[in-house]
């Protein structure tokens, strides 16, 4: 058939089942993706090949289209593959399987019957790929890789209903790296970059899943701690506190010693928003700076 090489040529796939689920046409693209020759499947029911096929979705979908005609679409974001192809290509790494767009309809004779159905499957593990990277970029800091201020504001703000409706405990924490003009000014923004990115990893290595750590500003942090009590809060920003006191950090050949100060608030203190929670946590911050760095103060 010349049309078969219209087929063999395209960049998607295409495959043909007649009404006892038989493969009647595999394109160059289904071999070369599943690794199996047209000569082999051709004739067998697809579900010899690919049984997770055999679902109780994809029978309903293929019957409706033998019945009614009907046409079907498999979205990535629902179904992520209708075939399992292993994905290919250092770009696609996140995904262990190829992601498709799958669509399938009916195909008539000339009597105008249903005969057959055809499905194509189309490669869009790059359009996942770079969907994933643009929602991580939209919520993380490029620098530390943590979250940044717009997740952490929207988080804050969920957190905070979520407590309020069910009267849960929930604080937060604030802080901000003590004199940390100086270090950029004695060593460099490199060697500043350079801190900031170990006291963020160190941090992220004492909170637990469901905390949220963020970068608030510049050498400004904020983590919110769902179910935490005041005394609670306290203690994991001591832990903090200490941590970094007692952190080694080398860079260049010397070992660059910082210290942070931290605020710490709590719902329970009266407060009626999220941003009277941020407030009083920075206003506790800004206490612990004036009364010597190096130190945790709370809101009152
Ligand atoms: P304090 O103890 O009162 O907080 O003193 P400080 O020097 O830390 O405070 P200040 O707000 O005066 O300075 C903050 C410094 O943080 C100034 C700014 O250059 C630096 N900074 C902010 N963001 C970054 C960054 O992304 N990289 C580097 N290297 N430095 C940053
Ligand atoms: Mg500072
Ligand atoms: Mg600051």
């Amino acid at each position: 058939m010349i049309l078969n090489q219209v087929f063999d040529a395209i960049n998607i796939g295409i495959v043909i089942l007649d009404r006892e689920m038989k493969v009647k046409k595999w394109n160059r693209w289904m071999e070369i993706n599943s690794g199996i020759n047209a000569d082999k499947i051709l004739d067998s029911s697809v579900y010899d090949f690919f049984p997770d096929l055999e679902n109780p979705k994809f029978i309903r979908s293929c019957k409706s289209v033998f019945s009614f005609g009907n046409f079907c679409f498999f979205s990535q974001k629902l179904h992520k593959h209708l075939f399992q192809f292993k994905s290919s290509g250092y770009l696609n790494a996140d995904f262990e399987f190829m992601q498709q767009n799958c669509a399938m309809g009916p195909l008539r004779n000339e009597e105008n019957e249903i005969q057959y159905l055809f499905i194509y499957v189309q490669d869009v593990t790059e359009v996942a790929v770079y969907e994933r990277k643009l929602i991580e970029m939209n919520m993380k800091d490029g620098l530390t890789g943590i979250y940044n201020r717009r997740y952490l504001e929207s988080r804050l703000k969920e957190e905070f209903s979520r407590h309020k409706r069910y009267s849960g405990n929930f604080s937060v924490i604030m802080f901000d790296l003590d004199h940390f003009k100086d270090v950029n000014d004695e060593h460099g923004h490199q060697c500043g970059d350079f801190i900031l990115k170990s006291v963020c990893a160190r941090i992220s290595s004492i909170i637990r899943n469901i905390d949220i750590f963020a970068r608030y500003g510049g050498e400004e942090f904020c983590c919110l701690l769902p179910e935490t009590s005041k005394d609670g809060a306290i203690y994991v920003a001591e832990r903090f506190r200490e941590a970094i006191e007692e952190q080694d950090n080398h860079f260049d050949d010397l070992n660059i010693k910082v210290t942070i100060s931290l605020g710490v608030a709590n719902l329970k203190d009266n407060i009626s928003s999220p941003e009277m929670l941020l407030k009083m946590a920075d206003d506790a911050l800004y206490r612990a700076k004036n009364e010597g760095r190096n130190r945790v103060e709370c809101g009152k």
